[in-house]
């Protein structure tokens, strides 16, 4: 099994969710808007490293959101 990149949740001021996955060949940062991911859909480092988050991972992104929104108070 591949390793499941590590990523971090950024909320706008809008609430917009912005997925930083980080590379776990590089450590590069690449940012994507968890609006527009697709589970299981390719996503690649700029060195060429898979950094795709499987269907378990983006279910993850999302539930991190709902905590980050309910710490705010918008849920
Ligand atoms: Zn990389």
């Amino acid at each position: 099994m591949k390793p499941t990149p590590q990523f971090d949740i950024d909320l706008d001021k809008h609430y917009n969710a912005t997925v930083v996955i980080a590379c776990t060949e590089c450590g590069h940062e690449t940012r994507h808007n968890l609006k527009t991911l697709q589970p299981s859909g390719a996503l690649q480092c700029q060195c060429g490293a898979d950094i795709s988050m499987d269907d378990s991972a983006v279910a993850q992104a999302f539930r991190r959101v709902g905590e980050i929104k309910q710490s705010y108070g918008l849920q």
